[in-house]
């Protein structure tokens, strides 16, 4: 029998793909390590959050899944005020809900408990703002368990609950729903039924699990989802047209696939063709020379940050006074959660002593929409706020309209590794940092010296990733300004 989990939702919603490696795959996938973070430690103290209910039962979730939920059931009957971590089946369906709270049923309605039902509860660790941004993999977790317990009690629980990294409750209304939860499960049960999604990489499939299988079956078929930055709908396209390998449409002359698939932009199947190249013949292809300015010193920056807890902890400076310096760097950090402003009003004072000129910069969006968003909310000089505004400048922009590089992603780890930088730290990525980050939050609050020690270890470690990134940033620059004219074709 193949078991349907509530997990398969979350998953599912994130890559279809995904559900169908858990069942058919080898098992190497592994877990990831953010979903592995939030598993084991979440983002509070749940057992001192559930101080707040009269009683709360917990249920060992070890063992085996029968006895487990038999337990839980026993727990159910007794009418206990809440059941934390307790199991719930019903045929093929396995549900793990955070907490059961009792809840008084609905009137008119008969539970076989007594006059009491179950309703649950699930543990996130975003900050929800306003219940119309809680996720579809939410809501649909919560009904999957309400659909459970309404075979076991008799009654669907009306509501299902979120509570959020800020402890705050969001009530869901379960059969508000059902309808989207049903088209999804059904689609998850084709899976379950081996029907094979196609595999179709994005950047967020860097934090899957099955990554490394996804690019060697895409790989394996030289599929054209390896094409950076081509979409969903791209790809569909190009199939249409009879276009699915890299090789295919490395051969393809442009005039060709601009009557082949007229809905897409000459410009566009340009770019995308030049991708293709790049991977089939393994090598970049100059489009332009970038221009950069040229006044000194200059700046690269960089900014750390933790999403599950949507902070943002360390910004990093280096600065550069000729074209052969190596540069100096600059932190300033929160190392607890609460100085995240102070941390920010010192990162201005050190804006404050750049020079009006000197550009500043970083690579992708993430800098610009920190900067944006701190200025919002924690204001600091305006000066400093309007230098960094006017003088930061995203470097990937710069890279993409003056090379093709002959990779699937334009990270700067997967560019600068390309070209030859090396990070210090072997475990170095941005999804590791965060796991640092809360190691050494954990550490540092237990008081123990040897735990001091280690959290000081793993702050070193942050500190130095951070300045890779920036070094690496600069070596990016100087890799681009010693480009080649590109060759007219
Ligand atoms: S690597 Fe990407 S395509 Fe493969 S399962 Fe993960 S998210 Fe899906």
């Amino acid at each position: 029998m193949r078991y349907l989990t509530d997990k398969m939702f979350y998953k599912y919603l994130r890559c279809p793909h995904w559900v169908y490696w858990d069942v058919y795959g080898d098992g190497k996938g592994g877990e990831d390590a953010i979903m592995k973070k939030i598993r084991e430690h979440g983002v509070f103290d749940e057992r001192e959050y559930f101080s707040n209910f009269d009683k709360v039962e917990t249920v060992e979730n070890e063992g085996d899944e029968e006895e487990i939920f038999i337990h839980t059931v026993e727990l159910m009957k007794k009418g206990v005020a809440a059941i934390f971590h307790g199991r719930l089946i019903d045929g093929n369906w396995v549900g793990s809900p955070d907490l059961l709270v009792r809840a008084r049923p609905a009137a008119g309605s008969s539970s076989r408990l007594g006059d009491w039902v179950y309703e649950p509860y699930s543990i996130k660790s975003a900050i929800i703002e306003d219940d119309a941004d809680i996720r579809d993999e939410y809501r649909f977790e919560l009904a999957f368990h309400a659909l459970i317990l309404e075979k076991i009690q008799g009654v669907r629980p009306e509501f299902g609950h979120i509570i959020d990294a800020a402890k705050t409750v969001h009530p869901v209304a379960v059969n508000r729903v059902l309808e989207n939860f049903h088209l999804t499960l059904r689609q998850i049960e084709d899976i379950l039924d081996g029907k094979k999604p196609a595999p179709f990489l994005s950047s967020s499939c860097k934090e899957s699990p099955w990554f490394s299988k996804c690019v060697k079956d895409a790989e394996k078929c030289d599929d054209v989802c390896l094409i950076y930055k081509i979409r969903r709908s791209d790809h569909a396209k190009l199939y249409e047209a009879g276009i699915k390998t890299v090789s295919e449409l490395a051969a393809t002359d442009i005039d060709t696939l601009v009557q082949a698939v007229p809905e897409m932009s000459r410009r566009k199947l340009e770019m995308l063709k030049r991708q293709a190249l790049a991977l089939r013949d393994k090598k970049e292809i100059v489009i332009q020379k970038p221009f950069f300015p040229s006044a000194r010193p200059e700046y690269y920056f960089d900014i750390e940050g933790d999403p599950l807890r949507g902070l943002h902890y360390l910004f990093g400076l280096l600065e550069v006074k000729s074209d052969r310096a190596k540069g100096v760097y600059r932190h300033v950090a929160a190392w607890k959660p609460e100085d995240e402003k102070r941390c920010w009003l010192d990162f201005l004072k050190m804006v404050s002593k750049i020079p009006g000129a000197s550009p500043i910069y970083h690579y992708g969006t993430y800098e610009k929409t920190v900067v944006s968003l701190f200025a919002k909310k924690y204001g600091g000089s305006a000066r400093a706020i309007a230098k960094l505004e006017k003088n930061m400048t995203n470097l990937l922009t710069s890279v993409c309209e003056a090379v093709a590089l002959p990779v699937y992603f334009y990270s700067l780890k997967d560019i600068a590794k390309e070209m030859g930088f090396k990070w210090r730290h072997a475990e170095a990525s941005g999804v590791n940092s965060i796991v640092w980050y809360e190691d050494q939050l954990k550490l540092a609050a237990s008081g123990k010296k040897r735990d001091a020690a280690k959290a000081k270890r793993i702050i070193a470690d942050i500190v130095a990733y951070n300045e890779d990134d920036v070094r690496a940033t600069l070596f990016l620059k100087r890799r681009l300004e010693a480009l080649p004219e590109p060759i007219e074709t």
